[in-house]
């Protein structure tokens, strides 16, 4: 049975943002549809609620400040299983460890690995996440539930 289609969150972070085109073109050559992308500069209200999850970790004021640096682009990708998928094309966390494990992902390949929290881009740890991060970015979009391969609903 095919993988059924999923859609994520993917964003290109302020260290990643030159490098935009070279992004896309790996996201599509990964076989990723675009389904909207949108390009803003986050407040910093708004990269605190993006990551409330981390709030009490020690590198959460670090992380907002460089999350509110410069601009972002939000991308709604689909494909089959896309949330690992693009988990997995954009590599470990930290970039010293994406260059050792992974050194083709995205966060090797773009990434700094003197830094730990500037880590070129961002994707959905799952589809409850997914659909949350969506929303956040694209709060005015109405998006059919993806069908998959046996015509069940998923998001
Ligand atoms: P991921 O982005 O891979 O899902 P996390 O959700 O754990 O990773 O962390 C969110 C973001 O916070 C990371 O992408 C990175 O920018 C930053 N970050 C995570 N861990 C650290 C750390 N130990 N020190 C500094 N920044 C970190
Ligand atoms: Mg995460």
């Amino acid at each position: 049975m095919a993988d059924k289609i999923q859609r994520t969150l993917a964003m290109i972070k302020p260290d990643g943002i030159d490098k935009w085109p070279q992004i896309e073109k790996m996201i599509l050559d990964e076989g990723f549809t675009i389904v909207d992308r949108r390009r803003l500069r986050l407040t910093r209200q708004e990269a605190e609620e993006f990551y409330a999850e981390h709030q009490e970790k020690s590198f959460f004021p670090d992380l907002v400040t460089y999350m509110t640096s410069g601009e972002v682009m939000a991308f709604i990708l689909a494909r089959e299983d896309a949330v690992s998928q693009w988990r997995r094309l954009l590599g470990p966390t930290k970039v010293s460890t994406a260059r050792r494990q992974d050194p083709a992902s995205i966060r090797a390949v773009f990434g700094d690995p003197a830094f730990d929290t500037r880590n070129v881009a961002h994707g959905s740890d799952s589809l409850v996440s997914a659909a949350r991060e969506v929303k956040f970015f694209f709060p005015d979009l109405t998006l059919e539930p993806v069908l998959t391969g046996e015509g069940a609903k998923e998001y």
